[in-house]
């Protein structure tokens, strides 16, 4: 059987092989995954999930039935470890092999391990599949302390979760401000607030020297100044790895991720990558991104489908991303890199603001806090390459929508 192949059933994969299909692909298709569990949602495992609203099943995108419908053909719980580009053939963890005439790559990305003494000691965690997840939700059952190490999106959430399920929680982060890669200061400055508001302590311009454990269960953090946080549990959230190990391997241009071009194809005709794993050249970033995003992942997958089956339209998205923590619901569009002004529109107090950035007069990213309305507008307003005035973003009376009839 070859047909397209595809490694990863997440957004990217699932989204590849559905649009492929949907476009004509006649071809058998095989998305092979190392998880065993059907397709499932990732951004609840750090947010509702650990707070036990939604269970694992409520998790799953799409069952057999479905797949079975489009004749795609599941393989789960087995890993892809090498590429053959020669053979076109793709061998698995048990050494069967499956080849291929078209090969996907939506392998996603790891967390980023943590190398210091004591690492590997109970009671650390990661969090990315549902089977991290299962793991940190019995863990934090049983934890008092808890201490989170890296002040990002998915160390705050879960700072956030541990926080309302009456943890005492300390967050750890090496920078001198929260999200600082992301977001401006004033949205890490309202962040900080939020979660000094909730209890949760904050160490900023910190870093972990080694962690203490009893019985090779972890017991403390020792930070970079010497000091030491008791933990009874510890979440390490200090940023993603593409996974393109397979892709580099077989000599595929890989740089921070497999390298694409809008179409998700690599230089090497008939083989594709979407998702986390992949590296672009993005028109509204003016710049190579790796995103990690669950619109990255499947919009990515949709172009990168519709070539699989000859139909072609290129991705050009305006990068978006949500995060929600506590009552604080952040939306973003864009990405601020190197912005050169900010205008502030709304109230940073009430927690109902959005933060407008520009580079050279053009309106590049808009982060929204509980206003989803005007991140609507602004998606419209960068896709469109409209850029408002900072005095008109500023102004509350200034009707954004006018601007993109
Ligand atoms: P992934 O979802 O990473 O899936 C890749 C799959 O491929 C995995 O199942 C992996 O095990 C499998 N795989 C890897 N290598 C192999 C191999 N060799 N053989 C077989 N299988 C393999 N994004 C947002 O936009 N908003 C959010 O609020 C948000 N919250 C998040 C919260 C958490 C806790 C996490 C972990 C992520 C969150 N994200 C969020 C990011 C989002 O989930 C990812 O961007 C998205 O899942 C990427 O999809 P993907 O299909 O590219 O890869």
């Amino acid at each position: 059987m070859t047909g397209l192949v595809i490694i990863g059933a997440s957004y990217a994969g699932v989204q590849a092989a559905l649009t492929a299909r949907e476009a004509g692909y006649s071809q058998p298709i095989t998305i092979v995954c190392d998880e065993e569990w059907l397709p499932y949602q990732r951004p609840p495992l750090s947010k509702d999930f650990l707070l036990g609203r939604i269970s694992e099943q409520n998790l799953i995108l799409r069952d057999e039935t479905f797949f079975e419908g489009k004749q795609i053909n599941l393989v789960l719980g087995e890993r892809a470890t090498l590429l053959d580009l020669r053979a076109r053939q793709i061998t698995l963890a048990g050494n069967n092999a499956l080849k291929f005439e078209k090969l996907l790559f939506a392998t996603g990305s790891r967390a980023r391990r943590i190398a210091v003494e004591g690492a590997d000691f109970d009671g650390i965690f990661y969090l990315r599949s549902v089977t991290d997840a299962i793991d940190l939700k019995a863990g934090l059952a049983n934890a008092a302390e808890i201490v989170i190490v890296g002040g990002g999106f998915i160390g705050l959430e879960v700072a956030a979760s541990a926080a309302k399920l009456g943890k005492k929680v300390t967050v750890v982060e090496a920078s001198s401000r929260l999200l600082e890669r992301a977001v401006s200061s004033v949205l890490s400055t309202f962040l900080l607030d939020t979660h000094l508001r909730a209890g949760v302590d904050v160490m900023l311009d910190e870093t972990v020297a080694s962690f203490k454990g009893n019985d090779r269960k972890v017991s403390a953090v020792v930070l970079g100044n010497g000091a030491v946080v008791h933990a009874d549990l510890v979440l390490v959230g200090i940023g993603g790895v593409a996974n393109d190990e397979i892709a580099r391997s077989a000599g595929l241009r890989c740089t921070n991720g497999i390298v694409v071009d809008a179409h998700g194809q690599c230089e090497t005709s008939d083989i594709f990558a979407a998702g986390d794993c992949a590296n672009h050249f993005n028109r509204f970033c003016e710049s190579w991104v790796r995103l990690e995003s669950v619109q990255n992942a499947q919009d990515q997958a949709k172009a990168a489908g519709l070539a699989i089956a000859g139909a072609r339209a290129p991705y050009e998205n305006v990068p978006r991303f949500w995060s929600d923590q506590y009552d604080v619901k952040l939306q973003i569009v864009g990405l601020a890199g190197r912005y050169d002004r900010q205008a502030v529109r709304g109230s940073v107090d009430d927690g109902r603001f959005s933060v407008f950035y520009y580079r050279q007069g053009r309106l590049v990213a808009v982060d929204s806090v509980n206003r989803p309305g005007e991140q609507m507008a602004a998606r419209r307003l960068i896709a469109a390459g409209i850029s408002p005035a900072p005095e008109q973003a500023a102004d509350p009376s200034f009707d954004l929508k006018s601007l993109v009839t």
